[in-house]
């Protein structure tokens, strides 16, 4: 009798830790596009998720001792802007002419400070150039020039351009300017060839952003976001990673998003304020609102992409309209979930 009481309680224990709200989350998303299982390899397939994996429990050992929401998304999107995988950092894609312009954007839910920057050339991790426009300037957004002087004022980690050079991003602007009848521009100086990732990479379309969003241990959430933009891209083009409300935001009130896909699209529809505004005005659940304008909103304007969010109380949700978006979450007394093609969970 004794035993089975023991038994009842322990069960009725596990059962309400299980259902409790996690004090800390972690979601993080390495872009949506066409990806699906007859197009990678197992070799390309690991490799994803190997580096979705290391990412994400990186941020989530930050969030387990305690660490705020903003350190954990810096730190988690540091190895995802050193990886060649992706479309930040080191394997962002190139522009018309053959450079590499890089945006990203952080926003703090406390506070509802954010930083951004757009069309940055130098910085080896722009997502901490970000940080530092939203801790060290008077401003939110700096662009080109003016935002690499920052950086180097600021003594973030400079790289000569050739440094964020792979040669699977060179093929796409090679095929892209074939496409589009415009000129294959000249490979840059100090390009390396070939990368690790070489082989191991798939094209996944035009995308290949990441962005990260968190909850930490004192009820803060932030978001980030860090991209190449899109393959070809002219004229200084901006899309809505850095644009706070588009692609990056954060509120304390509602939730935390980070979109990922064509970003003209997420910059008409605001669609990470838009999230956050059904949630915290109409009460909807963070599912629920991030479904409404992706598959809803999103998809009859034409767009394509997806995003990841977390909330206050801990709920947790991503929503791509796509075929695949590499992503993965994590929370206290949650494992590690790590998802690719859409009939994964
Ligand atoms: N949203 C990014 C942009 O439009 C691209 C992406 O997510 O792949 O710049």
């Amino acid at each position: 009798m004794r035993v089975l009481t023991l038994a009842l309680a322990m069960t009725a224990l596990m059962t309400s830790q299980a259902l409790a709200a996690p004090k800390w989350a972690i979601v993080v998303h390495g872009g949506a596009g066409v990806i699906e299982r007859s197009q990678l390899t197992p070799e390309q397939e690991a490799a994803y998720r190997a580096a979705m994996t290391r990412a994400t429990e990186a941020g989530a050992k930050v969030l387990e001792a305690g660490g705020g929401a903003m350190d954990a998304i810096e730190a988690t999107i540091h190895l995802l802007e050193d990886d060649p995988l992706f479309n930040a950092g080191r394997g962002a894609v190139f522009t018309a002419e053959g450079r590499n312009e890089l945006d990203a954007a952080m926003m703090d839910g406390r506070t509802l400070k954010a930083g951004a920057v757009a069309g940055v050339t130098r910085t080896r991790h722009p997502i901490s150039l970000a940080r530092a426009v939203m801790e060290k300037s008077p401003h939110v957004m700096l662009i080109g020039a003016g935002a690499d002087a920052f950086s180097k004022a600021e003594g973030l980690e400079q790289v000569d351009p050739g440094y964020f050079f792979t040669e699977r991003r060179w093929k796409s602007l090679e095929n892209f300017a074939r496409a589009n009848n415009l000129p294959v521009p000249a490979r840059p100086a100090g390009a390396k060839t070939p990368d690790s990732a070489e082989g191991l990479a798939h094209d996944e379309g035009k995308h290949g952003t990441v962005g990260v969003v968190a909850l930490d241990s004192q009820g803060n959430v932030a978001a980030g976001t860090s991209t190449g933009g899109v393959t070809g891209k002219r004229w200084g083009r901006v899309g809505d990673s850095p644009i706070i409300g588009a692609g990056t935001y954060a509120s304390n009130a509602s939730c935390a998003v980070s979109a990922t896909g064509t970003g003209e699209y997420f910059i008409r529809l605001t669609v990470a304020r838009d999230i956050c505004a059904l949630v915290e005005l109409k009460g909807l659940s963070l599912q629920a609102a991030a479904d409404e304008v992706v598959q809803k909103k999103l998809t009859a304007l034409g767009g394509d992409g997806g995003v990841i969010a977390v909330a206050p109380d801990g709920q947790i949700a991503w929503s791509y309209n796509t075929s695949g978006m590499y992503r993965a979450s994590m929370a206290e007394g949650r494992p590690l979930s790590v998802g690719i093609y859409k009939d994964e969970p």
